[in-house]
């Protein structure tokens, strides 16, 4: 019983933290929206809930948010069972991938993803497709630029300079639909200056492709600077839930 009334006010507590966060979100992106003349209505929040327990997803669908990120298909997988299992239609929401995304794991993803932010390999194409036409749907797909000066092996996404040879194979992909792209600012350079990259090479992907408006860029120390870019999705995490441990 004691036990039962402290997770109870554990469940409390968390919620009012959760509540708090996404209201002073909330008030960032109006902010950035106001300085930059967009409209906020403009901008989709993903609440990054990798790490996070299943708990804090249901938690945040009942605070109004509809769009949560995960970036390892197991762990996506898992919390989706488990808030099933606990009566809860994972559906309600929808799950953008935002991870890394290994050849292997793309015919998974594909069958419960609403988008993928992360293709940056032809090789991924004909798995994610296979596994959107199990599910017969098509999946709305970003190409991932690599906004790093110096590209470096291992990291993740396509140079600037290739984003659009693998658009081109994507849109050709039947059960794959191009909605844009997506980039991560590096760790020590000018977001501005990333985010602008991104924004031009958005431009020229929409001028083939009218229906790839998605621009995801930003997080939770970058908002404003995408927003100012013409960011339609932002990636939110520690803004939101909390600091994560190290190495995630
Ligand atoms: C973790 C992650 C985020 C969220 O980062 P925060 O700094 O916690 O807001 C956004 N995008 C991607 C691709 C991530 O992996």
């Amino acid at each position: 019983m004691v036990g039962a009334v402290t997770a109870s006010q554990g469940t409390a507590d968390r919620r009012h933290e959760l509540a708090a966060n996404l209201a002073a979100l909330r008030r960032r992106v109006i902010a950035a929206c106001r300085t930059a003349g967009r409209d906020p209505e403009e901008i989709t929040v993903i609440a990054v809930t990798k790490t996070f327990p299943a708990a804090d997803i249901r938690l945040l669908h009942e605070l109004g948010v509809h769009d949560v990120g995960e970036n390892r298909d197991q762990e996506a997988r898992a919390k989706r069972a488990e808030l099933a299992a606990g009566g809860f239609d994972p559906d309600l929401l929808r799950w953008h991938f935002i991870g890394a995304l290994q050849v292997n794991k793309c015919r998974s993803v594909a069958r419960y993803a609403a988008m993928v932010h992360s293709v940056d390999r032809a090789e991924q194409l004909p798995r994610l497709a296979a596994g959107a036409r199990e599910r017969g749907r098509v999946l709305p797909c970003l190409v991932q630029v690599n906004l790093d000066p110096e590209v470096s092996p291992g990291r993740r996404g396509v140079p600037p300079a290739d984003a659009l040879t693998l658009a081109d194979l994507l849109a050709d992909t039947p059960g794959l639909e191009l909605r844009g792209v997506m980039g991560i600012a590096p760790l020590d350079g000018e977001p501005a200056a990333a985010f602008a990259t991104l924004a031009q090479v958005a431009r020229k992907l929409q001028a083939r492709y009218p229906a790839a408006t998605v621009l995801s860029a930003g997080m939770s120390g970058d908002l404003e600077a995408a927003i100012a870019a013409g960011a339609t999705h932002v990636r939110i995490g520690a803004a939101l839930l909390g600091t994560r441990v190290v190495g995630v």
